[in-house]
């Protein structure tokens, strides 16, 4: 999947024998919630027949499966459906659902050997986007139509036929759908044949999948209309709503180009006949979902539409496309014995993501996006609520709660880690071997390690399950340079960074770090323990450590080589230069060093630096007039970074510059939105003129200022304004816009206003799946009337929530929170939460505002003495 914002035995002799899955099952660790050994599916042949009106299906099974030992009964996962009769080799037997453990017990003895499986039964589509669900939306004639799609990953597949529901039972899947009125129906496989029903219906029977795990399986259906072509080999597509599927473009082109990347890159080939892209209405709990042959996307991340769309959501869509299609090989084709080990999957999704992005667009510099998402990753590993990468997961509540930072973030960098310390072409061979000998079989983490070891030559496992089962990020600390005979003699030690005590505790890493004097050659060395280790580097001058960014640890320096670092800053690399600001953030933040340092960086910053780094600094800068709120430096820091990204500003203008880079348009948006919050009057009052011409001249606003110029109109809004966004929210069928006006609603500062939009979350004017979203978003600057209006609501936005999110939905809400009494609060509700991740996520919510209530005390104090020492 892709977030919206991730041990054991020798290879496993993966075959469809008898013993397969009772020797795999026997070393499954007792607590783990999984089905008896003794059985394994070999093919099912499943027709869905659904009622999009109805909200409910019938289905016909027949699954071939092989005990390998006597079972005194059959026990498969289901959920939710109802069994109207089922045979075993044509002998009815009795059937027992069990809610509770989501399971389904067909009760007559089995022995050994082959029997098919036959049922007949009901199931239910829901609302929300787990298992077989419906979405919304407006057509151009102002109806509403529907569509039917499926979200089966970590364990929904239950929904929709009795089934071994883990990642481990593979098999075949046959699917059929009795395809509604007007309407397309879609799967993994092609269709393969197609018979006219007397009621007008279709029967449509797609061709027999390879074998696979259930979490992939795809069933959906809609007023479609598709774009294709062939390429590799194999047919893609683009599905979208009709009228829609132009805006896939992109998407399809990118497809073509990743296939070929990755046939090359894995070894081995793509194994279906077709890929389909599928745009499907709506929000949900994520992005995309990488099913075999049928990756699903909710729209927003997968069309483009040249009015509404910027630059960044191109950027978008290629890494979400590069993501779901790397998964058709890590994850697919190779996929993770259990839940476990889901970084394997989301990890190496995230990092190849990023690789294709530098392959194909190295103008768009990924490697700077990787930087900020390690930054990402190690803010929530610097917590005691963080995990290992690899750690235990028991059960559906816990798997489906490892889709986090740590499972795609920290997954991604260590991965970058270990390609950059194996070297690219080691590295890759590991990757086609493992990919070879693992083929539509599951794997553990410890055969990747096996793999990479094995073509590389080195031994990378003492490094790798020092970064996969423990959890926590290494500090390392630069004491000092000794220039001797042209050569540099650094001291560093190891400690650990947190942002809490627990984080504090003491721990070792075996960490692969790379130093480098500013222009020499890197050096590379393994520190271990915490006794203080020298390396020597080539050259003598400003040492960066961590050079290149590829080591997932931050770096502290001792004051003089800090004040080396700053005199060579506007000389280092690009990818240094963010590594080094981010390191000073975090530092200041956590209180190992004086914010002042970061600012030191930031006023050696080019003008012509990279805009990526650009577009951070002034966030950054514009995120600390959040610790200033009511202080009374406010006024002059404010003034302080309105006058940095004005001096950018003057440089980038309104107007898109021949030949300018697609970073830049990037940053012209993030200046707009970030003047327009520090009060810069000018720049408010020309996005309002702006969005006022666009109402008659679509083109005075191109999509790569719609979104930051429609942002400030909705933040700054008037009543007035508020009843204009609101009347074209509801009088567009354009979901792109429709869903930007809604988020721009949702946005107003004022709090009357708020209250309003508020009031809109439950209309029709907003389609289901984004209430929550909205409700977010309000809650951002109006936490407690958002939260006033959650509690008065609860039974609608659970309606509107998949059941996993339910539980601690409120805590993302109370979160945006600024006092005491409000983290007492999410600390008790932690106090009295039943399952470890709602628990997790009231912790975490309660200790950010708690960090924020910290930095508010230390924060603006420490740049008020700074600015004081400015000539500014
Ligand atoms: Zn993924």
């Amino acid at each position: 999947m892709s977030a919206l914002f991730l041990k054991t035995p020798l290879a496993l002799a993966v075959s469809a024998s008898l013993f397969w899955s009772v020797a795999a099952l026997a070393a499954v660790p007792s607590e783990r919630d999984v089905l008896p050994a003794g059985a394994s599916p070999q093919l099912y042949q499943l027709t869905i027949d659904p009622d999009l009106q109805k909200l409910s299906f019938q289905g016909e099974l027949t699954l071939d499966f092989t005990a390998s030992q006597t079972l005194n009964e059959l026990v498969l996962n289901a959920l939710d459906l109802t069994i109207i009769d089922a045979s075993i080799d044509g002998n009815k037997v009795d059937t027992e659902v069990v809610a509770a453990t989501q399971r389904v017990h067909f009760k007559t003895p089995v022995s050994p050997g082959k029997h098919q499986l036959r049922v007949r039964y009901h199931g239910k589509i829901y609302e929300q986007s787990a298992g077989l669900f419906v979405t919304d939306y407006s057509k151009p004639d102002g109806s509403t139509g529907r569509m039917l799609s499926s979200q089966f990953e970590p364990g929904d597949a239950r929904k929709l036929a009795p089934m071994w529901d883990e990642p481990a039972h593979k098999a075949v899947f046959k699917i059929s759908i009795i395809e509604p009125k007007n309407q397309l129906a879609l799967s993994n496989m092609p269709e393969q044949r197609r018979q006219l029903l007397p009621d007008g219906r279709a029967r449509v029977d797609f061709a027999p999948s390879v074998k696979m795990s259930s979490y992939l399986l795809y069933v959906g259906a809609g007023d479609y209309e598709r774009i294709s072509g062939r390429s590799g080999g194999i047919e893609h597509g683009v599905v979208a709503k009709k009228g829609d599927a132009v805006k896939g473009a992109f998407a399809l082109n990118a497809s073509y180009q990743l296939l070929d990347y990755y046939n090359d890159y894995f070894g081995v080939q793509y194994p279906l006949p077709k890929l389909d892209h599928i745009a499907v209405p709506g929000a949900g709990g994520f992005g995309a979902m990488e099913n075999w042959g049928a990756v699903m996307y909710f729209e927003g991340t997968l069309l483009l539409d040249p009015q509404f769309s910027n630059t960044s959501d191109k950027q978008e869509v290629f890494a979400v496309v590069g993501h779901e299609m790397a998964h058709q090989w890590f994850g697919n084709i190779v996929t993770m014995q259990w839940w476990d080990d889901l970084w394997l999957n989301e990890g190496f999704a995230s990092w190849m993501e990023s690789k294709a992005s530098q392959h194909f667009y190295p103008q768009w510099h990924a490697e700077l996006g990787a930087v900020g998402s390690r930054n990402y990753a190690m803010f929530q590993d610097a917590q005691e609520t963080s995990h290992p990468i690899v750690q235990p997961v028991r059960n559906l509540e816990e798997a489906n709660a490892a889709f986090d930072g740590i499972t795609y973030s920290k997954g991604l960098s260590v991965i970058t880690m270990l390609e950059a310390y194996l070297g690219e072409e080691a590295f890759r061979a590991g990757v086609r071997a493992y990919m070879q000998k693992h083929q539509y079989g599951n794997t553990v983490t410890s055969n990747l390690w096996q793999a990479l070891a094995q073509a590389s030559g080195r031994p990378v496992e003492t490094i790798a399950q020092d970064f996969t089962n423990q959890m926590g990020v290494p500090l390392i600390t630069a004491l000092r340079a000794e220039c001797q005979q042209g050569n540099t003699t650094l001291t560093l030690t190891q400690s650990r960074f947190g942002l809490d005590a627990a984080s504090k505790q003491a721990q070792q890493w075996t960490v692969p770090v790379t130093a480098q004097v500013t222009g020499q050659a890197a050096a590379r060395a393994e520190i271990r323990g915490d006794a203080p280790q020298t390396m020597t580097l080539p050259g003598c001058g400003a040492v960066t450590v961590n050079a290149g960014q590829t080591g997932y640890y931050r770096v502290d320096y001792s004051d003089t080589l800090f004040a080396d670092v700053v005199k060579a800053f506007a000389q280092l690399p690009a990818v240094d230069q963010l590594g080094l600001l981010k390191d000073s953030v975090a530092l200041g933040y956590a209180g190992y060093s004086d914010i002042s340092r970061y600012l030191a960086l930031t006023q050696q910053l080019p003008v012509e630096a990279n805009p990526i780094i650009s577009t951070d600094v002034v966030q950054q800068l514009e995120g600390f007039t959040d610790l200033y709120r009511g202080l009374p430096g406010e006024q002059a820091y404010k003034a302080f970074a309105l006058k940095k990204a004005q001096a950018l500003f003057a440089k980038v203008g309104w107007e898109k510059q021949a030949g300018e880079s697609d970073n830049t348009s990037i940053l012209r948006s993030s200046l707009i939105g970030v003047l327009a919050e520090l009060g810069d009057q000018t720049v408010i009052s020309e996005a309002r003129k702006r969005f006022a011409a666009s109402q008659t001249d679509k083109n005075v606003l191109p999509g790569d200022l719609y979104g930051v110029v429609l942002k400030i109109v909705g933040a700054q809004a008037t009543a007035a304004d508020f009843a204009q966004l609101k009347t074209l929210a509801a009088n567009t069928s354009n979901s792109t816009e429709k869903r930007r006006l809604l988020g721009a609603l949702a946005s107003a500062k004022d709090a009357a206003l708020a209250k309003q939009a508020l009031a809109l979350l439950l209309t029709d004017l907003t389609p289901k799946q984004f209430g929550p979203g909205l409700l977010n978003r309000v809650a951002l600057e109006h936490t407690q009337l958002a939260y006033e209006f959650y509690l008065a609501n609860q039974a609608a936005f659970d309606e509107r929530l998949d059941p996993l999110r339910r539980d601690g939905f409120d805590a993302s809400l109370l979160g945006s929170a600024r006092d005491v009494a409000t983290a007492n609060l999410l600390r008790q509700k932690a106090a009295a939460a039943k399952t470890k991740p709602v628990k997790t996520a009231y912790l975490e919510a309660a200790a950010g505002i708690e960090r924020r209530l910290d930095r508010v005390k230390r924060i603006p104090a420490q740049v008020d003495a700074w600015l004081k020492t400015q000539q500014l």
